[in-house]
């Protein structure tokens, strides 16, 4: 039976994560939850999945919680460090995920990671403790939990260079004209993945593949310089791993994130979904075109933050989620969000050695810039 602790369990990974809980009874217990504040959700898995520990990160919602016989902790850093749980589950959203993490990882828990901002803010120093403590950490985000599969779990020595595949987004195909208007409600239609709204409005810029490059990076130790990205709109391989004989090893299978949620919690072993099983013929054909980094100027961006490395993927973080916070309440149009991070990353004066403190000043400082680029 493996102790399960789920950092954001309303949202859509969370909730996917207790699916597989509710199919496997016999092999996971959820021993502590957290939710941001969709409480009346959360209520009703505290009532279903009776974890020992919970916290709830909004006030308000706090004194909502009904308990049934749980404690409720201050944060998300003690849910994670109690004695109960093996492995933690992090699907919250943004840079708050990168505390939890690092506590969880000092605690002797292995990672299920779901929150890319944790490796994109963080990865220098999150890869560097979980080596030091021993710590597992297993890709959640389905595009590293293909690579993680088709380089033999990580093992493989080989490896040339690494290809994200990038179902585009909601407007994929466009032109720069045709997206100068566009509204969050229009790239909240996203073709194949269901998630929450900053991963869909960062799936829409690409941004979200920039997160993926720099994730991939951390987790399986390769120079950002040989990570690509593809777009693949039937969203059916979701990565691939080239080798130095030039073969190109993938991992296919129907879009849905409980399969790599599942093995993040099973591996090595790769039991049974509720998913039917990929029937190529039905598919038909898989499709493949270059990412256009002028309609997605988010991505270039990403990739260029990606090969400096050093605070600037924390900073562009921070200026990214301020600015997709924005467009989301219809402040900002599509490619303010761009200029808001290219201007934030002009004007935060990086510093040399990457500390836990460096990264929330370096974060904090990128977000009163971005916001102070907003009101213009
Ligand atoms: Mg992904």
């Amino acid at each position: 039976m493996k102790e399960i602790i789920i950092l954001g369990s309303t949202g859509s990974i969370g909730r996917q994560t207790l699916d597989i809980v509710k199919t496997y009874p016999n092999l996971f217990r959820v021993v502590g939850m957290s939710c941001n504040s969709n409480i009346q959700l959360f209520n009703k898995q505290i009532a279903e999945f009776k974890p020992q520990y919970v916290f709830v990160n909004d006030k308000s919602a706090r004194e909502k919680c009904e308990l049934n016989g749980a404690v409720m902790l201050g944060s998300s850093e003690e849910l994670v460090s109690v004695p109960l749980g093996s492995i933690v589950v992090t699907a919250m959203v943004g840079i708050s995920g990168l505390l939890p993490t690092i506590c969880a990882i000092k605690a002797g828990k292995d990672i299920a990671l779901a929150n890319k901002e944790t490796l994109v803010a963080g990865g220098d120093l999150v890869m560097a403790l979980a080596k030091e403590k021993g710590v597992n950490i297993f890709p959640v985000d389905s595009e590293h939990s293909a690579i993680w599969q088709s380089s033999n779990y990580g093992k493989a020595k080989d490896i040339k260079n690494l290809i994200l595949t990038a179902s585009g987004g909601a407007f994929r195909g466009k032109t720069k004209e045709q997206l100068l208007n566009v509204k969050a409600s229009d790239a909240l239609k996203h073709p194949t993945w269901n998630m929450g709204a900053k991963v869909t409005i960062d799936s829409s810029t690409l941004m979200n593949k920039g997160l993926e490059i720099i994730e991939a990076k951390h987790l399986f130790n390769m120079p950002a310089e040989k990570i690509s990205v593809v777009i693949h709109k039937q969203s059916i391989i979701h990565s691939l791993v080239t080798y130095n004989d030039n073969s190109v090893i993938a991992e296919l299978s129907y879009p849905d994130m409980r399969i790599p949620i599942q093995l993040a919690l099973t591996y090595p072993l790769k039991i049974g979904t509720k998913l039917p099983e990929l029937d190529l013929t039905s598919v038909g054909s898989l499709t493949f075109e270059k990412p256009d980094l002028n309609v997605f100027p988010c991505l270039e961006i990403a990739m260029q933050c990606a090969k400096k490395g050093g605070y600037y993927p924390c900073i562009m973080n921070g200026a990214n989620e301020i600015a997709v916070e924005a467009f989301l309440h219809d402040k900002i149009g599509f490619y303010d969000i761009p200029d808001i991070i290219d201007n934030t990353l002009a004007k935060v004066e990086v510093k040399n050695e990457i500390t836990l403190d460096g990264i929330f000043e370096v974060d904090l400082l990128a977000r009163n810039i971005a916001k102070q680029l907003l009101q213009k």
